[in-house]
Parts: structure tokens; sequence; C-alpha cells
């Protein structure tokens, strides 16, 4: 059993990015505290910068998501940002992308060394320096969960720094921000939520706290998919919420069997993660039928479309790296399949579902 760390302080609702210096408040708020603030590049216009209250001598930067955070990016951004006046506030204003690149920088100012060298399971011995997670997706869980996902390409692995130092210190969960969200980004990542529950509940591994925030999640969801408008800005909050719960299950628990066959998309094709999740809960009729029907219907109902035939006729060598880039992931396969997974999912057996997608 070990000490679980939740994330503490929070502002929530609609406009509540308006009270963002009580955050930073007895933190990083003296007229000298350098802050920087990491902003999604879809922020460089639009004056969402200027509704805070950045001073002349702190730093902002647009992180470019185009591309999931690499550990290389990771350490040229904190290269750059070390020169100056220490820092005392990492402020991440985005996507799971942002969030985790906040969180990462947050870990490495505080630690020194390289990114990579933090990637595993509570390998970070020291608190970064303070960190906000300002939210303008809601879905990935990146605002309350434990870790912050990286691509290492030199290790040809994607993994996070699992660790409680990574848990944001504040947020501010203001659904406004998320009104601009593309149709189909709202859906993908919202359905991250959605997935990670399923596959929690799913799986053998069972935990009092995590099945409650996953049930809730779950609940929330199935509000906002399944009826009206899902951008709404009642819907809005409510994934923001679902969001937050689903991360705070995840960080207690497993993923089941999407996240692997996700993962295997992402190594080999660059498949964006929650696209990439929605790619696989599409074909998971054998493992989470239910689910997987309700999956079906909240596409229709929202008119959202999943891409489909990404897998269909591969040469030999490609089904091979994504058998490779699924099978890896022993945990959460384990959760949802036993111990001997491998007798279930065969190589022709990943290969038929990865055809199917
Ligand atoms: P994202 O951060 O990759 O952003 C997706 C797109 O949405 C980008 O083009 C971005 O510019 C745009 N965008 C963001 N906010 C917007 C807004 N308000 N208006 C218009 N456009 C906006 O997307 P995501 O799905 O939130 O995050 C995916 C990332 O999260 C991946 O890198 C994944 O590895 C990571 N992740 C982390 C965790 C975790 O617990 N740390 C969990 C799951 C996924
Ligand atoms: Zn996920």
């Amino acid at each position: 059993m070990r000490i679980t760390k939740t994330l503490g302080e929070y502002l929530l609702g609609a406009g509540a990015l308006a009270e963002f210096p009580r955050v930073l408040s007895g933190r990083a708020d003296g007229p000298t505290d350098r802050v920087v603030y990491l902003f999604d590049h879809f922020f460089s216009e639009g004056g969402l910068a200027a509704r805070l209250p950045i001073k002349k001598h702190d730093t902002v930067r647009y992180v470019d998501t185009t591309d999931e955070p690499t550990t290389e990016g990771i350490d040229a951004l904190v290269a750059e940002l070390s020169v100056g006046a220490p820092i005392r506030a990492v402020i991440g204003v985005g996507g799971g992308a942002t969030l985790d690149t906040a969180k990462a920088v947050s870990n490495l100012l505080g630690n020194g060394g390289r990114a990579a060298d933090y990637q595993g399971w509570d390998l970070v011995p020291r608190p970064g320096v303070f960190k906000v997670g300002v939210p303008t997706l809601s879905g990935t869980g990146a605002e309350a969960s434990r870790t912050c996902v990286m691509m290492n390409h030199e290790k040809n692995l994607k993994l996070g720094m699992n660790s409680d130092h990574t848990v944001f210190d504040r947020l501010v969960l203001d659904p406004d921000l998320t009104a601009s969200v593309p149709r189909d980004q709202f859906f993908y990542t919202g359905m991250d939520t959605y997935i990670h529950c399923v596959e929690s509940l799913g799986g053998r591994f069972r935990h009092g706290f995590a099945d409650a925030c996953s049930d809730q999640a779950l609940r929330l969801c199935r509000e906002v998919f399944e009826r009206g408008d899902m951008q709404n800005s009642e819907n809005r909050e409510r994934v923001m919420i679902a969001s937050f719960l689903g991360g705070s299950a995840i960080a207690n628990s497993y993923v089941g069997l999407v996240h692997p066959f996700s993962a295997g998309l992402s190594m080999v094709f660059h498949t964006h993660h929650c696209v990439g999740n929605c790619i696989v809960m599409n074909v998971m009729d054998e493992f989470y039928p239910r689910e997987t029907e309700e999956f079906h219907e909240m596409t229709e109902r929202q008119r959202v479309r999943i891409p489909t035939g990404l897998c269909r006729d591969l040469p030999d060598e490609e089904y091979r790296a994504l058998y490779d880039a699924t099978i890896i992931h022993a945990k959460p396969l384990a959760n949802a399949l036993g111990d001997d997974f491998k007798n279930v999912l065969t190589f022709d057996k990943v290969v038929e579902i990865f055809r199917a997608m």
C-alpha cells in the first residue's frame, strides 16, 4: 500500500481565469519573482496571454503541439529557460501536451539532469518548481495525474515521469477556455476519459477510490456525449470535471487493452493519443462489448468521424512493429486479460485487431 497523493488546490468554474492572480499568491507574486508561462501554440493569437498577470521579467513560450512532447524537446526548452533569474513558478496553459510539458519542465528545473533520466516510476527525487495547470482541452486527465508523457526516440519508447512530484500544485479549471476546441478534437480528447474509466473498471485490479472516480466520470461522459450539444457551456464544465476524476482514477489504477493498442499506433504511425484511442475503441467489441456499442452511439449522436482503414494492408514488418509496440505494455494488458495475456493476444490475433481498424 502506498501513500497516495492527490491534487489539493483548484479553482473551478466559468470565468475562473479572471481569478488567476490568486493561484500565485504566496508562491510567486513578489515583484521580482520570475514566472514561466507555457501556452499551447493555438494561443499565440487571440489575446489569452493579456488576461494573465504577466510581468516584464516573466518568460512566455508557445509550445508547438503538432507532435507530442519528446524528451529532446523538453531538454532543449529547459536549457533555454534556465538562462536568467531563478524561476519561481511554471504555468502550463493548454491540452495534455502542454500540461505535460509544464510538469516535465518543473521537475527538471527542480532536479537537474535530463528528461529521460526520470522516465519510469518514482525516479524524481525532489519536488520541482511550483507549478500550475490551466487546461484548455479536457479529457486526458493530465491536469490530475502523476505523470507527464514523453516520446523518447532514442530508446523507441513513450513513457512519463510517474512521480508524486509530477502532480500540479494548483489548477485553474475554467470551462470557458475549451469553447474554441474543434469538434472532433473535443470528442477525441473527451473520450480519453471515457476510455480510461472503462479500462480501469474492466480490469482485474480494484481500488475503491479509483472505482468511485471512474463511476462518476462515466456518468458525466454519458450525460455529455449521449445527449444534445457536447460543447455547450454546461457540458464543457461536465467534461472538465470528468477529466479531472478520470485522471485521479487512473493515477490509482491501470488502463486496459485500448491504451496499449493505441500506443502501438502512436509508435508506428505517430497517431496522437486521443484519436488513436478512439480508432482502437471503435473495434473493441470482443473485449468491451457494451461499451463499444455505447461508443458507437456517442460518435453517431455527436456526428464525429473516427478514422478507419489505417492498418488494413500493411507489410509484415509493420504488423510486427505494431505487435511489438502493443505487447510491451504488460501491466495494462495483464490488468485486462490476466498474466497469460499472450495466450489471448497471439501475433495473429493482434494483427486481426489492427486490420479491423
Ligand atoms: P493536445 O494537447 O495534443 O492538443 C491537441 C490540439 O488541440 C492541438 O492542436 C492544440 O493546439 C489544440 N487545442 C488545445 N486547446 C485548444 C483550445 N482551447 N482551442 C483550440 N484548440 C486547442 O491534446 P490532448 O488530447 O489534450 O493531449 C494529448 C497529449 O496528452 C498527448 O501528448 C498524450 O501523451 C498526453 N496524455 C497525458 C496524460 C497524463 O496523464 N499526463 C494522459 C493522457 C494523455
Ligand atoms: Zn489516455
